[in-house]
């Protein structure tokens, strides 16, 4: 719809009018373009998952909000399509690949600002849309303060908080986007807005949860919380193999007697190579309450009655820079790895049952692939309260209180041979997790930021048709040319929702027929 002309970009800002195609008018002269043949263009493209990624012809590297906005107006003047990232570079969903076969690169990583502030009695922090998590966990540390935010320190704040932003502490302060007090963006023609609840409310309303379809982040204003101390509990403890039954019933048990905001429970599969076996692990973590920490890890505690040997525990204090530095997984932030990530959401948890089912499936899947023995399970478990406290209409995300377990099925391999085999697997092992039976909902409910590219969008975005018709006539107002559809795009048209949703999880034993990414 946007073609793209191969060898647009120049090496350098001053070659641009000696090597710019004559069909697409040159960009303006003082901005940073660069072609694919800029030394530094592989460092840029470079991305977590090589896996259905997008393919970058170029990269726009703007050094100011004014150079943004200048870039970004020329670019959908000249019909190009482009893509901001580079923050993190981790958006997994294979729809980037799919949409983007030739894009632009709109490199945010001249805006990693994070700037603290006040507002009346609130402290704010200010957070450039090119910033990770890396760069804003340590500074709230030092200041004293802390917020929801992702788990590791490679993924960007912006890809994350778009889709809503879930991290440790959100049974306590709630998703990212609920601290959100206002965001600046590049709309589609450059034009910078902000919005906030009372500036373009509906955007604010949109980008709260579908928000990687309206326009490219500046930055975006939070408010914080004091950390108390700063101090997390944190527990690891391993299992042994025979120990899955009792382990996934005593989860089961805690999880659905109601955890403790302060706490945030992650039950794993991971594969050891050494003993060329899965490995079944827990982390606990409880920011400001080790009592309540220290309660769950005891219902974890070697039990003959209960059938569990724990064979590693290391229960520690740690501060929230040293939660938000990915040590309990490394590894996670490797780049340039196939990656393929499968979602599904419980009420409470999965049926024991279908977990122990995906344990052995996992194993028997390594067995036989070994290439792809970095994947990981992920059963992540929070309590719902807060982020249910905000009232269901508030934002676009659309799942308030029913997240109680995610999990995560990240497929990682680096052979491209295993491309099908792994795809195949992921989604097998969401479907089993996925039916009614085992996950306790009739439909799939699927967080967008783990989403793949076959989930009817109603589970991304809500079964309501109230949403649909807000969310495409916001489509309609803000991104009218389509510039912002990679990332699980949103149909411009009411009748786009109609007729693909799925009569339930169930109906996912066979491929859809109309994968969301067809609309
Ligand atoms: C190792 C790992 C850990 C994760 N942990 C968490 C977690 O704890 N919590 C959680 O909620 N999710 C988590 N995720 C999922 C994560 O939210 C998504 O993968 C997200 O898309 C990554 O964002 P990014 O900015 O790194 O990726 P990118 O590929 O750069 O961006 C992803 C999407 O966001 C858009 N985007 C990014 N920045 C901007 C901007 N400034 N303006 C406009 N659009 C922008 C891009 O255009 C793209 O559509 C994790 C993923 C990985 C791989």
């Amino acid at each position: 719809m946007f073609p793209i002309k191969l060898g647009v970009f120049m090496t350098a800002i001053t070659l641009i009018h000696s090597v710019f195609a004559e069909d697409i008018p040159n960009p303006p002269q003082a901005l940073a373009f660069h072609g694919s043949d800029w030394p530094d263009f592989d460092a840029h493209v470079r991305r977590w998952s090589s896996y259905s990624a997008p393919k970058f012809t170029g990269v726009f590297k703007p050094r100011t909000e004014d150079e943004l906005s200048q870039g970004v107006a020329y670019l959908a003047k000249t019909k190009q399509r482009f893509l901001a990232t580079k923050a993190g570079g981790h958006g997994n969903s294979p729809t980037l690949g799919t949409t983007y076969n030739e894009v632009v690169q709109v490199n945010m990583e001249n805006f990693r600002h994070v700037i603290f502030g006040k507002d009346g009695d609130k402290v704010t922090v200010t957070v450039g849309g090119g910033a990770r998590m890396q760069d804003i966990i340590p500074r709230l540390h030092a200041e004293g303060r802390e917020m929801t935010v992702g788990s590791f320190p490679c993924v960007g704040t912006h890809g994350v908080l778009l889709g809503g932003g879930m991290g440790r502490l959100m049974g306590k302060h709630g998703l990212m986007i609920d601290s959100l007090l206002r965001i600046k963006v590049a709309l589609w023609n450059g034009t910078i807005v902000e919005a906030s609840e009372s500036s373009y409310p509906d955007l604010f309303w949109g980008i709260r949860g579908a928000g990687h379809n309206f326009g490219v982040v500046v930055e975006s204003t939070f408010k914080t919380y004091p950390d108390e101390g700063g101090m997390h509990y944190n527990a690891d403890m391993v299992f042994t193999d025979d120990s899955i039954d009792g382990v996934l019933e005593t989860a089961m048990e805690v999880i659905e007697a109601g955890l403790e905001p302060s706490v945030f429970l992650i039950l794993g599969y991971l594969f050891d190579e050494t003993a060329m076996k899965p490995v079944l692990f827990i982390n606990i973590v409880s920011a400001h309450d080790t009592e309540a920490g220290k309660s769950v890890s005891a219902r974890f505690a070697s039990s003959s009655s209960q059938g569990i040997t724990r064979v590693h525990f290391n229960e520690t204090l740690i501060t929230f820079a040293e939660l938000g530095s990915g040590a309990a997984l490394p590894g996670v932030c490797a780049n340039s790895l196939s990656q393929d990530l499968y979602t599904a959401s419980s009420p409470s948890l999965f049926s024991p049952e279908s977990m122990k089912a995906v344990y052995a499936s996992y194993a028997s899947f390594i067995s036989a692939n070994p290439a792809a023995n970095r994947s990981i399970l992920l059963f992540e478990a929070a309590s719902p309260h807060v982020i249910a406290s905000v009232p269901d209409d508030a934002t676009a995300y659309p799942h308030r209180g029913k997240m109680v377990t995610n999990a995560i099925i990240q497929v990682t391999w680096d052979d491209e041979s295993l491309n099908e085999v792994a795809d195949a697997w992921g989604r097998e092992t969401r479907n089993l997790l996925a039916r009614p039976e085992n996950s306790g909902y009739e439909k799939l409910y699927a967080y967008i930021n783990y989403a793949n590219r076959d989930e009817p969008l109603q589970a991304l975005f809500g079964y309501e048709e109230w949403r649909w018709e807000k969310l495409s006539k916001l489509k309609r107002e803000y991104d009218p040319e389509g510039y912002f559809d990679g990332y699980h795009g949103i149909p411009r048209v009411v009748e786009g929702w109609y007729g693909k949703e799925a009569a339930g999880a169930g109906s996912m034993q066979k491929p859809m027929s109309t994968p969301h990414e067809e609309l």
